[in-house]
């Protein structure tokens, strides 16, 4: 397939922001497609070459890009760059210069997908002496070839900026509609869910059918999706919802990590999928010398230790291991006990459809246990008063608070959803709301008085999930330390937008415009209604959306988590309805 035909798909996506509009041209599309070319397509409609769990991404520098418009199309660098600071996007800067589809000459060639594939991957892989060169010569090798929509879109997936809208779940409505029918939505997600990779599901869709789709199963190496817990504001109400029995386990203040252990080795990864297996070799190689089973997939939490009293550390010192160097140095400095608390695959069993309490003896028989590889601390409690007693001794061991998990029949483990079959309940839920909120940076606001020259605001949006779209929800300005405030523009400007990214939607105005790309841990006071938040608008009440009230930056930036890993505007929904509000006044 010729990339024109992608590209021109992808420039009919980007001009419209109706969901189901996409969905549509994407099904169109999809069907057409060439079932070998699946794959390629659906990924580079996402801006990538592969899964995120597979290493690399693209991230080429505007500058180099802009070397290489300016090679194609014979316009002097500077003048190149005086069209990037204007537009601030390389993607739009190639569009106008590359504005016709050339003269096919003796050394054209035909820009067809794979042709893409072959040149973003070298562009990727490049490395070493001489690689920015090799990047630039490759990248207007192709642009070469390019017509203008070509030139737009290939400039913008390699500077990591291709966001036309085609979200995980777009995509799985586009292959139902294409391939079966909606009814079939559910197990495709499943699919979804338990392999990580849109391109293996959207190609096993379209040349097997539904029948290849049910067949596919948890396999060592794909990482699943992670499950999710409620929340709920007291204990009494966890254990009356779990219908008076459940099991409550210590909630670890760590990091989270997916232990895949197969024949070949130990891989860990992070819930956004990335590889931590260097950041954490030790728990790699004993989680490996303590497994009985051949091949295994495990979830725990992985906690700093204090090496004198044997205590265990917030969560910060798991991060702090993650940036150390010398990884032979922070094994010893920072050591690390993964308290594992499920069982999603042993030998050949997919025990994700097994109850909670088969998964957790799995791991029991499963394991040596000992040392640096733990169970949680786990009880099964029958009233509220077991359960604020267990809570108590979690927060007496610095745990954030408990995980109740419910033990019937049906609680199997239910990859990529929230659900109440787990229920977090944490001690700063005796303070004031019900939970701290991950969200994501959509802009920032230039500072005043001690904050002249840096940015002293954020503006913060939730996800949406119906809609895929970041809604805001607060303006951010207490918490930040002047470490944060020196440091946020390297945090942030590789996000830089020139205009609204086009799936935030805000009425707030910010000095500057991010592609949602960071998340930021907050607490904060309330939740209220708001008349210029766009979160949940309409829902609560006619022309107001929901906003919180006198927001805090916690200190931590969850970097473990994806832009649509955070806070969701439906989650939002809940927690306001869970707050105990009496007036319909209107804040901002
Ligand atoms: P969420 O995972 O709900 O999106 P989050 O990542 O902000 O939110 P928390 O709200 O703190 O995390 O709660 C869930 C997380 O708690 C899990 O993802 C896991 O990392 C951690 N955790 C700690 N102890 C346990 C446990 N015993 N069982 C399950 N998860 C646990």
């Amino acid at each position: 397939m010729l990339y024109s035909e992608l590209a021109e798909t992808f420039d009919r996506l980007e001009s419209t922001s109706s969901r189901l509009e996409m969905t549509d041209i994407l099904a169109a599309f999809l069907k057409t497609a060439d079932r070998s070319e699946l794959r390629s397509i659906v990924y580079l409609s996402q801006g990538k070459l592969h899964p995120d769990f597979v290493p690399g991404v693209l991230g080429m520098a505007d500058r180099l890009v802009l070397r290489a418009i300016a090679f194609t199309s014979g316009t002097p660098e500077d003048k190149v760059e005086k069209m990037w600071v204007e537009t601030g996007d390389p993607g739009n800067v190639a569009e106008s210069l590359i504005s016709r589809k050339k003269q096919m000459t003796l050394f054209s060639e035909d820009l067809t997908v794979e042709r893409v594939v072959k040149g973003l991957t070298a562009i990727q892989d490049a490395d070493g002496k001489d690689s920015q060169e090799r990047k630039m010569k490759t990248l207007a090798n192709m642009l070469h070839d390019s017509g203008p929509l070509e030139a737009r879109y290939l400039c913008r997936t390699v500077t990591g900026r291709m966001r036309v809208g085609a979200a995980d779940m777009t995509i799985l409505d586009a292959l139902a509609i294409a391939f079966s029918t909606k009814e079939d939505r559910p197990a495709i997600e499943r699919a979804f869910n338990i392999t990580c990779d849109i391109g293996l599901v959207a190609e096993t869709i379209a040349t097997g059918g539904m029948d290849a789709i049910r067949a596919i199963d948890v396999s060592v190496g794909s990482p699943v999706k992670v499950m999710l817990a409620e929340r709920l504001p007291s204990v009494a109400q966890i254990v009356e919802r779990m219908g008076g029995r459940c099991a409550i386990e210590y909630k670890y203040d760590g990091i989270r990590v997916q232990a895949h252990i197969g024949k070949d080795g130990v891989r860990l990864f992070s819930r956004r999928l990335e590889d931590l297996t260097s950041n954490f070799p030790d728990i790699a190689e004993e989680l490996r010398r303590t497994c009985r089973y051949g091949e295994a997939i495990i979830e725990g939490e992985c906690v700093a230790i204090d090496p004198d009293t044997g205590n265990m550390l917030p969560f910060q010192n798991v991060t702090h291991r993650r940036k150390k160097h010398g990884m032979d140095e922070a094994v010893k400095e920072v050591p690390v006990r993964i308290f594992m608390f499920d069982c999603l695959y042993r030998d050949g069993e997919d025990m994700t459809s097994s109850p909670y309490l088969d998964r957790r003896a799995a791991l029991e028989t499963g394991f040596e246990i000992g040392g640096a590889v733990q169970m949680t601390t786990m009880r099964i409690v029958e009233s509220e008063e077991e359960g604020e007693d267990f809570f108590s001794s979690a927060v007496a061991s610095r745990c954030e608070g408990i995980m109740a998990k419910s033990i019937e029949s049906d609680s199997v483990y239910r990859a990529g959803n929230r659900g109440f079959l787990w229920i977090k309940y944490k001690k700063d839920y005796q303070q004031a709301l019900t939970d701290s909120f991950d969200l994501a940076v959509v802009g920032a606001f230039y500072g005043m008085g001690k904050r002249a020259g840096r940015y002293g605001a954020l503006l913060m949006a939730a996800y949406d999930q119906e809609t895929c779209r970041f809604e805001t929800v607060c303006k951010l300005g207490t918490g930040f330390d002047d470490a944060f405030l020196d440091g946020m523009p390297a945090l942030l400007d590789g996000t830089l937008s020139e205009t609204k990214p086009a799936d935030v939607d805000a009425e707030m105005v910010p000095d500057v415009w991010f592609e949602p790309a960071v998340v930021l841990e907050v607490v904060a006071a309330e939740i209220t209604l708001s008349p210029i938040h766009t979160a949940a608008r309409d829902v609560i009440k006619d022309g107001a959306g929901l906003g919180i009230r006198f927001p805090r930056f916690t200190g931590r930036v969850r970097d473990d988590k994806s832009p649509e890993q955070c806070t969701t505007v439906g989650e939002i929904v809940d927690m306001y309805g869970m707050q105990a509000h009496d007036s319909d006044g209107l804040s901002e």
